[in-house]
């Protein structure tokens, strides 16, 4: 419960404003609690509405994404585009392809992605777009005509200094292609619209890892120096076989742990040898097929039916990496009956809030996703820089400029906890840390009468 009454009236206005959005009142929550000390230090806060503010989208941008599937027929979908805000640069943030998405989802996303953005040090906004779509099933043509149909309406909102969408569940390369294609024609300049993309049309090398290759450089950097640690000899458990999750199985194996399973949204595999990642790149990235198909490739494998149960394998480092709310207080439980020494959150909002409290109480460390997976965004805006210096930057180049973003990051959020009085409790400090920055530009910047 919040202390100040400012905060409680914030958070009422929130509820009232957006009824049933649970996702986004969850995000919204965590947020303004962390924000307890820093409300209580700076009275011009509340003075010039600052909190009031940053709850509420700058713009949302819901329509209609009509398209012609392989039979012939009409099919509609919903699009959204949550610019929330633009205080320290163009709206940054990806467009997430799920039949899960509604407006709350996008919010909690987009509301997210302003402190994650703001805690990478680089200029950019926060924003979030969607739909309803799902990609699973489809043909390549009908996933060209669903994509051509969302970019001809999100193309009248965005721009290379406007707001810059990327991947996310459901958009990989494939999509960003299709997307980037259609904004093309309809606006005849080749400009950084859209990140994410294509080696051979503007995209940049080691984007595709880096978001799972940053949580791991924040996970090392935070069990180097909070409990003097490291991947090496560590049995880890990844959720999840998308993007993010087979490039944090990739760095995770590289720094000395071995993977012994890895999840999609039917069931889990479980590999007491360590996950060959080379079976399950191709398995996902090329044949686009189900993770269950590893155990009948794999001798002594086994596949589980249902998502939850990967919780149960006994692990010392776990990393969520497919979805919000994976993981809950049962399975946090599970995680820590079982020795679980450090959790990093790969994917956004994996862990519930009871699942967060009963990691921080049993000591385990915890990095939050809006530092640990903040990787990604990063890596986006490096895009961003290279295409406006009509440049490309080598793998390494690229890389080690990641790295060091992420060990940066861990510190500041590390610092700013310790600042207000919460040494080692990283989801307060990187609330903390990335909210100043913003709040500093708001407040210098005025507000429009
Ligand atoms: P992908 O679409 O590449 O992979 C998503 C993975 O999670 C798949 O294995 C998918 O299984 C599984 N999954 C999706 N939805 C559910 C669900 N409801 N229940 C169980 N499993 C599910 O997406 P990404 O790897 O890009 O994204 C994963 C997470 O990381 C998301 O939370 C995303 O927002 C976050 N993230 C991604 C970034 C990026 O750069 N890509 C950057 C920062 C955060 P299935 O194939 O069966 O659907």
């Amino acid at each position: 419960m919040f202390q100040s009454e400012y905060l409680k009236k914030v958070y009422a206005g929130v509820e009232a404003r957006n009824p049933g959005e649970k996702e986004f009142l969850q995000a919204v929550r965590e947020v303004l609690e962390s924000l307890e000390p820093v409300v209580a230090a700076n009275p011009k806060l509340q003075e010039q509405g600052v909190l009031e503010r940053i709850v509420e989208p700058e713009r949302q941008i819901f329509f209609r994404v009509s398209w012609v599937d392989d039979k012939g027929q009409v099919q509609v979908n919903r699009g959204y585009r949550v610019q929330f805000n633009s205080a320290i640069g163009p709206y940054k943030g990806g467009i997430r392809l799920h039949p899960s998405v509604n407006a709350s989802v996008i919010k909690f996303l987009g509301f997210e992605q302003i402190f994650k953005n703001s805690l990478t040090g680089l200029p950019i906004g926060g924003g979030k777009g969607g739909s309803d779509f799902d990609p699973k099933g489809k043909s390549d043509l009908e996933i060209m005509r669903f994509c051509q149909s969302f970019m001809t309406e999100l193309a009248k909102h965005i721009g290379a200094d406007t707001d810059v969408p990327a991947g996310d569940i459901g958009t990989g390369a494939r999509e960003i292609g299709y997307m980037y294609g259609q904004y093309k024609r309809l606006r005849n300049e080749f400009t950084g619209v859209l990140t994410g993309k294509g080696l051979t049309y503007g995209g940049s090398l080691a984007r595709k890892e880096a978001t799972g290759f940053g949580l791991c450089y924040f996970v090392d950097e935070m069990l180097r120096c909070m409990k003097g640690e490291s991947f090496k000899g560590k049995i880890a458990v990844i959720s999840g076989s998308g993007n993010v999750a087979i490039y944090a199985n990739q760095k995770a194996t590289e720094l000395g742990a071995k993977v012994v399973a890895m999840s999609d949204s039917n069931g889990y595999v479980y590999d007491p040898n360590g996950i060959d990642l080379a079976v399950v790149k191709q398995i996902k990235e090329v044949e686009r097929g189900r993770i269950k198909e590893y155990a009948a490739r794999v001798k002594g494998a086994e596949y589980h039916e249902g998502c939850s149960g990967i919780w149960t394998i006994k692990c010392d480092i776990a990393l969520p990496c497919a979805t919000q709310n994976e993981i809950n207080e049962e399975s946090a439980k599970t995680l820590v009956k079982n020795g679980v020494i450090a959790v990093g959150e790969g994917a956004n909002m994996p862990s519930t809030p009871e699942a967060i409290a009963t990691f921080q109480n049993a000591g385990v460390l915890f990095a939050p996703a809006k530092a640990s997976n903040a990787g990604g965004v990063a890596t986006s805006a490096l895009e961003m820089s290279q295409n406006s210096q009509r440049l490309s930057w080598t793998f390494e180049e690229v890389d080690a400029k990641l790295k060091n973003i992420m060990v940066n990051i861990f510190h500041n959020a590390y610092n700013a906890a310790e600042k207000y009085g919460m040494k080692g409790n990283l989801v307060a400090g990187a609330n903390i840390a990335g909210f100043e920055k913003v709040a500093d530009a708001m407040l210098a910047q005025g507000i429009a009468y």
